[in-house]
């Protein structure tokens, strides 16, 4: 099947006072109906800017998109008009932000909030759009959806306000969903519940589903592949299993050996060295050469290109062949 989104080489500039930022820098990836897509990075490294970049938000503080394609249903979106681009955000292609709390009117019943999707992009009478928003409320498995309905967000805890916020992004049934640190602010329990709930949902509709997260351990149940960003680029892309298995990218074994395990109680966590780069002074050659436990001296000249490490995946190292061995 053809993808349903495929970004294409795609860069994001952002003009600061500092010059110019490279936020995103030749990104390429895509998701088919069905399929999970986690992309994994630290604050900074274009993984939001990414999403931001499909769904036309990239406003805050101007960005421009000098190169690069975004495909949906295999349109490019960057050639729309903003009308065209307006309707199919919200009907085709939903996102789902981690903060619901600001996402929310907190004036406005959530049964409300969750009816206008139906009122103004169905026209559907109040007391309809109403009974789909209890109907969604059951969906995203809110309990007492029917006595719920008139509270406001704050009456709400912060698992049930961000499955309402999965609620507002389904209502439309969109075919793409694009998630930006959907459990980040919930504790971990809460966090498997709601992570397992967009993934039931997902399969069920047979969506697309774009995961952005910097927390591996969240999405190794869910996603299906994984493309790893660092500074920009993406430095890893490989079925999450495989990935799992054997990075084929120093950082990707980093963020790997920093997950808690339960098999490893007690054992001190690695943690990868120093922080992500500046984007106004990426270092030269690969970016992470400067946190690399292996880097070597061609590492801070020359910049390694995504390659094939196999079928479906792809390294951005120069040593990526004795990264997967090791
Ligand atoms: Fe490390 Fe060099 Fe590979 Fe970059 S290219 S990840 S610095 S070994
Ligand atoms: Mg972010």
């Amino acid at each position: 099947a053809k993808p349903l989104l495929d970004v294409r080489d795609l860069h994001v500039d952002f003009h600061t006072r500092d010059g110019v930022v490279h936020a995103v820098n030749g990104v390429s990836y895509d998701v088919r109906a069905g399929e999970t897509l986690a992309v994994l990075g630290e604050s900074g490294s274009g993984k939001s800017v990414t999403a931001q970049a499909i769904m036309g938000i990239l406003d805050m503080p101007p960005g421009r998109i000098p190169q690069g394609e975004i495909l949906f249903q295999g349109r490019d979106m960057l050639k729309m008009s903003k009308e065209e681009r307006r309707k199919l955000r919200g009907a085709k292609i939903a996102m789902i932000f981690q903060d619901a709390l600001s996402s929310l009117n907190p004036v406005l019943s959530v049964g409300y909030q969750l009816g206008e999707m139906f009122r103004v992009h169905q026209g559907m009478s109040r007391r309809a759009a109403k009974a789909k928003a209890i109907e969604l409320m059951d969906r995203v498995r809110i309990p007492a959806a029917k006595e719920r309905v008139n509270d406001y967000p704050h009456q709400f805890s912060g698992g049930m306000r961000q499955r309402i916020m999965i609620a507002m992004a389904l209502a439309l049934e969109p075919e793409l969903i694009i998630a930006d640190e959907p459990t980040t602010a919930l504790d971990v329990t809460v966090q498997a519940q709601v992570m397992e709930l967009l993934a039931d949902l997902q399969r069920e509709f047979n969506m697309g589903l774009i995961l952005i997260t910097h927390d591996l351990g969240v999405v190794a149940d869910v996603a299906d592949k994984i493309a790893v960003m660092y500074a920009g680029r993406i430095v890893e892309t490989a079925p999450v299993k495989e990935l799992y298995r054997s990075p084929a990218h120093p950082y990707t074994r980093g963020l790997l050996d920093s997950i808690p395990r339960l098999d490893q109680k007690g054992k001190e966590l690695y943690a990868i060295q120093g922080l992500p780069p500046n984007m106004a002074h990426v270092p030269a050659g690969c970016a992470f050469h400067p946190r690399c436990p292996v880097a070597k001296d061609i590492c801070t000249t020359d910049l390694p290109v995504l390659a094939g490490a196999g079928e479906e995946r792809g390294s951005a190292c120069h040593f990526w062949k004795e990264t997967i061995n090791g």
